[in-house]
């Protein structure tokens, strides 16, 4: 799936303009989540399943950024080749 198919696929199923506060709260969420599976290092390979994983909080964190960039009509993907270039001029690769 590219991230241009990912950001049709959340707009189908999940996608509230007037929630960007509600968006943006369950990102933090799942950041504060992510942050518990590192420290645990739990990781899917191990335990056999997604659930309480990295893994499983990287999708999440990753769910809700598409959801805000959704409701503020960014093309993530052509944003992010923006942003790579900017990188590149900052860090020089
Ligand atoms: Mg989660």
């Amino acid at each position: 799936m590219t991230i241009s198919g990912l950001q049709a696929y959340i707009r189908n199923k999940d996608h509230n303009p007037d929630n960007k506060i509600g968006y943006f709260y369950k990102l933090i969420e799942e950041v504060g989540e992510l942050s518990e599976m590192i420290r645990n290092n739990s990781r899917a390979e191990e335990t056999g399943t997604i659930k309480g994983t990295i893994e499983e909080e990287l999708c999440d964190v990753l769910y809700y950024t598409v959801a805000l960039a959704n409701v503020y009509q960014i093309d993530l993907e052509e944003r992010f080749r923006q942003k790579e270039e900017l990188n590149k001029i900052k860090w020089g690769k």
